[in-house]
């Protein structure tokens, strides 16, 4: 598929866009390279300003740009509102922190020998982030904020059904005052990346995205040894012990699967289960499965709307079909619906092995499987039966079992009693398949830093150190 905005509501193309041209990109990178040698020397001060209007700007554009992000990846109405509105806060948040997290931070002089001593935070240069549609503006601006804040330039290559998402985040920074070519969106396919980031004028990369397209900027980054940040997919376990409250578990269970009509990477996908409660927690979880509104994404009362894509679709049909087949229980949904669009109805399976695909690989849609243990090892031991390592989510009352999730998860986010979620506050970020690196917080801001350690002896002659 080209470049193009398809409604998934309905499956209409509503427009195509042409890529850049080869020598489009050059002349874009090479933009890029030179607004980073003036833009690395503007002040925190100046960068907080731009950023806090880029926020205003946000909070004023809210209507339009949640309308954009619905028609292209068919969010519904309400989560494109509160996404801009999250958006708005990761601006403010790095424009007030940016300049404490990336304060010099000094070293004992003496035991380095040194009149003075410190590590400093000095900007790596552009960097290219390449991002997945679906949080088109959260995830494109949890790497802007923080970059930019830095002293960085980024070059955004957005996923190809979202380039309208994408063309805003440029005119955006614009509007808000950010120099010229401080940040640009090149409209390419993914089979630019590569040379992209062979690119020597650009220093780094960041991907959120699927395992295996983290696997190829690996590849390259490890051939030209660039550093790289990669937040890939997850299968986040949701375990639920006798001692939690079930009601409370059954309830957030469902948001926290069926978030995003089901396409997170932090969604819960495997919920697993004490067999004391299991019968009566999963009542209550499809229960209210059953209950959530399907339609129109831009429908206020709509809980859940289409998958974004055609694909996507047929992938998750693919999922359930090879689940049912062996062995699986359908206890809700487990079909798609009959009306034009990528609609799937909210599904929860039971019976579920390790055999099927489903339990292996990431449902990117709302299917939930559901399995149940016998003890505290087993649900340890299912949780981090995965490849991923994302987050993962615990609820007990207990704090001896409290303590024994937050210990052995296999996990870079560990919830308990909740759902995982992002802020701007906390780091965020995986292990094993689901990437390196880090996002948001004091963590995220130095990705992208080069870390110079200065050392400074005494200038005059009279003494060498
Ligand atoms: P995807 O196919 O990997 O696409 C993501 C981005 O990577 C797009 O811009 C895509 O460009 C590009 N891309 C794809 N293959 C590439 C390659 N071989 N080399 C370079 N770039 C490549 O992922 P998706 O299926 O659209 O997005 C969903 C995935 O993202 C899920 O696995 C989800 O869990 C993950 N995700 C992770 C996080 C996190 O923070 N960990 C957050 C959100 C989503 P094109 O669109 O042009 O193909």
């Amino acid at each position: 598929m080209g470049i193009a905005t398809v409604d998934p509501t309905t499956g209409q193309t509503l427009e195509t866009f042409d890529a850049l041209s080869d020598a489009e990109l050059q002349d874009r990178v090479a933009r890029a390279s030179r607004a980073f040698a003036s833009y690395r020397l503007t002040s925190f001060a100046q960068r907080a300003e731009w950023m806090r209007a880029a926020a205003d700007l946000l909070d004023a554009d809210v209507d339009r740009v949640a309308r954009l992000m619905t028609t292209e990846m068919g969010k519904t109405l309400k989560a494109a509102k509160a996404e801009v509105g999250k958006c708005a806060a990761g601006c403010r948040y790095y424009a007030e922190h940016a300049e404490a997290l990336l304060a010099d931070e000094p070293v004992d002089a003496g035991a380095v020998k040194a009149v003075r001593a410190y590590a400093r935070y000095a900007p790596l240069g552009v960097v290219l982030a390449v991002m997945p549609w679906n949080f088109p503006m959260w995830q494109a601006m949890r790497f802007a904020a923080p970059a930019l804040m830095a002293g960085n330039v980024g070059l955004l290559k957005h996923a190809s059904n979202v380039p309208q998402t994408a063309l805003y985040m440029e005119e955006l920074f614009r509007r808000a005052g950010f120099p010229a070519d401080v940040f640009q969106t090149l409209l390419v396919g993914s089979d630019k990346v590569e040379a992209l980031l062979r690119d020597d004028r650009v220093a780094a990369a960041t991907l959120t995205g699927s395992t295996p397209a983290g696997r190829a900027i690996a590849a390259t980054a490890g051939d030209v040894l660039k550093k790289t940040v990669l937040e890939l997919g997850g299968s986040d376990p949701f375990v639920v012990m006798p001692s939690a409250d079930l009601a409370k578990a059954a309830e957030v269970a469902v948001t926290a699967r069926v978030q995003n009509n089901g396409q997170s990477c932090i969604a819960a996908k495997r919920f697993l289960v004490h067999a004391d409660v299991a019968e009566e927690w999963t009542r209550l979880f499809v229960e209210r499965m059953s209950a959530l509104v399907v339609g129109n994404p831009q429908d206020e009362q709509t809980d859940v709307g289409p998958v974004a894509t055609e694909n996507g679709l047929t992938d998750l049909e693919d999922l359930v079909r090879d689940a049912v087949g062996k062995g699986a229980t359908v206890l809700c949904g487990g079909t798609r619906l009959d009306r034009p669009g990528w609609f799937y109805l909210p599904t929860v399976l039971a019976d579920v092995s390790e055999e099927m695909e489903i339990w292996t690989e990431e449902a990117f849609g709302p299917v939930a499987v559901v399995r149940t243990f016998a003890d505290l090892d087993e649900a340890v031991r299912l949780a981090n039966d995965t490849q991923f390592g994302l987050g993962s989510n615990f609820w007990t009352d207990d704090k001896a079992e409290q303590d024994r999730f937050i210990r052995d998860a296999e996990a870079g986010m560990v919830t308990i009693n909740g759902m995982t979620t992002s802020y701007p506050e906390l780091p965020f970020g995986g292990v094993k398949n689901s990437g390196y690196g880090r996002e948001l917080a004091a963590h995220g801001i130095r990705e992208f830093c080069n870390v110079k350690s200065v050392w400074m002896g005494r200038g005059n002659k009279s003494r060498t150190e």
